[in-house]
């Protein structure tokens, strides 16, 4: 289509149009929240944009299925940091999406209170909640230990072994029986916000990250609504899987699976940090070295869930349903979604060395094994009327869940993993250096690598930024989506 055949109108824009004939185009790679929101922007900008998407659908990470008849995320499911600072909150009011806190926590460790757990032993018994608070405290305590130590050591080390120096210390912290599962279990729970197994988490990094105010939020009418708003009007190519993406002429030529080339002034690469590292798409010239191992020494977790409906509510009226065992691969938790939904659905969530390990499973043999340990807990459980179960680990558009910090991570790795070369931009959660792993961190690293993109291209197309502030104030007040010509 051609791009004088959309009317936008209004003076700024026929201004622009007489300036420069032809507008500063951009390829974004990737229709997740980071590609989508940095198409938003350019387009919002006046640019030509276009999106290229392998999957059949946009969202990438953020996945809510509606095949319950109810919105359920399969990727995303919470908003982290409820306040008006996430740079996501102001959509979501607009959007008036409704928001269930299931913490008013802002440390990584709880994104459940602790007293909405209910917590069972496999001999079937509830865990008596003194227990479980008293054992969530002894487990901070040794997390602040654990700090001494980072102080005391030059070198990085694994979360595990910094706990175990804490407790050869602290002898009185070490926990037995009951109370030592618990602990477990609170290990497993860490282990899923980082997606990565304490034996992998960093010592240095761990509690590093900028957690906003305002506790964790459950999307109740799921997640997807913020992408299809964002959306709306670009020009986005679903099925389009780019191989190649090539650096000629002060230009970028990105070549799709099946041989097709798009031509752009830049691009954007949002893809995630699991298929950069796997090399699934080739850079003409190579990437230089600083970019590459940035891309290899970035570490990415996996976290996986498997849904289940079921024909009626049979559980207690707890957000959490958790399985304490004798190690943190062993345990097991169960989001309540009643609680927040009102539909009868329960979300077993696991991370780390067991979301990998149930990837080798067929989808009804994860579901068997889920439903025994839910039968542990509650032995009158039915079966459910349908399920659904992710594969982030081994879905080829994903290779992981979320970007980790690997022991021993070099000082710069972010700046090295976030900066373009010279055309080629990078957005995405794992360009996020406060953020990284959040729906939020990735539409800010969205933004940010647009507006970067949008800088160097107005120089170089002579474009006032001036011109671009006043022409987009005036396409906010009209309400009028800019839409931008195909390429
Ligand atoms: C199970 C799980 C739970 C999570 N829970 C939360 C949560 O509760 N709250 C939160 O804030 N964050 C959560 N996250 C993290 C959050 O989902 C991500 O940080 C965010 O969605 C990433 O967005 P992105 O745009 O960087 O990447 P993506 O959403 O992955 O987008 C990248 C896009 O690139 C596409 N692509 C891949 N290869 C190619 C190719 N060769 N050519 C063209 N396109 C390609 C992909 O299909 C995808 O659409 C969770 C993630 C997972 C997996």
């Amino acid at each position: 289509m051609d791009r004088d055949s959309f009317s936008v109108g209004g003076p700024f824009l026929s201004l622009i149009e007489r300036q420069q004939p032809s507008p500063p185009s951009v390829i974004v790679i990737g229709a997740g929240i980071s590609g989508i929101a940095a198409a938003r922007s350019l387009s919002n900008a006046a640019f030509k944009v276009t999106v290229l998407e392998s999957r059949d659908r946009i969202g990438g990470r953020v996945n809510t299925d509606y095949s319950f008849g109810c919105p359920i995320d399969m990727g995303a499911s919470w908003l982290h940091g409820v306040c008006n600072e996430n740079s996501l909150a102001p959509l979501i009011r607009c959007l008036g999406l409704k928001l269930y806190r299931t913490s008013g926590d802002d440390s990584v460790l709880y994104d459940h209170d602790l007293e909405s757990y209910a917590l069972y032993h496999k001999e079937g018994y509830q865990v008596p909640q003194e227990v479980v608070i008293k054992v969530g405290k002894i487990f901070e305590t040794i997390l602040k230990e654990t700090i001494k130590v980072r102080d005391e050591h030059m070198n990085d080390m694994c979360l595990l072994e910094a706990i175990s120096i804490v407790l050869n210390k602290y002898p009185h912290l070490r926990l037995e029986g009951l109370e030592y599962e618990v602990l477990q279990w609170y290990v497993c729970r860490m282990e899923a916000w980082f997606a990565a197994d304490v034996d992998t988490i960093s010592l240095k990094n761990w509690d590093q990250e900028h957690v906003l105010s305002g506790g964790h939020g459950l999307m109740v009418q799921g997640y997807y609504p913020v992408i299809k708003a964002l959306a709306e009007g670009l020009d986005i190519r679903l099925n389009h899987r780019v191989s190649k993406i090539t650096q000629r002429y002060n230009k970028v030529i990105i070549t799709i699976d099946n041989g097709t080339n798009f031509v752009a002034d830049s691009a954007i690469i949002t893809v995630p940090l699991g298929v950069l590292k796997a090399n699934l798409i080739k850079f003409e010239p190579e990437l230089p070295e600083w970019k590459a191992s940035a891309i290899s020494d970035l570490g990415v977790g996996i976290e996986n869930k498997v849904a289940l409906r079921f024909d009626r509510v049979f559980w207690p009226n707890v957000e959490v349903l958790g399985m304490v065992a004798q190690t943190s691969y062993s345990c097991g938790y169960f989001l309540n979604l009643h609680k927040a939904t009102g539909n009868p659905v329960l979300v077993y969530m696991t991370a780390g060395r067991f979301a990998y390990d149930i990837e080798k499973l067929s989808d009804e043999e994860v579901v068997d094994l889920v439903m025994c340990q839910l039968r542990k807990m509650l032995p009158d459980a039915p079966q459910p009327v349908q399920y659904l179960v992710s594969h982030w680990g081994t879905d080829p558009d994903s290779l992981g869940a979320y970007s980790c910090d690997l022991v021993g991570k070099p000082a710069d790795l972010y700046e090295r993993f976030c900066a373009p070369v010279e055309n080629l931009y990078f957005a995405g959660e794992a360009a996020c250096m406060d953020h990284s792993g959040s729906v939020h961190g990735a539409y800010s690293s969205g933004i940010a690598a647009a507006e970067d993109c949008r800088k160097r291209l107005s120089v170089q197309h002579g474009i006032s930024d001036l011109l671009k502030i006043v022409m987009r104030e005036e396409l906010t007040e009209l309400m009028v989506p800019l839409q931008i010509s195909r390429m």
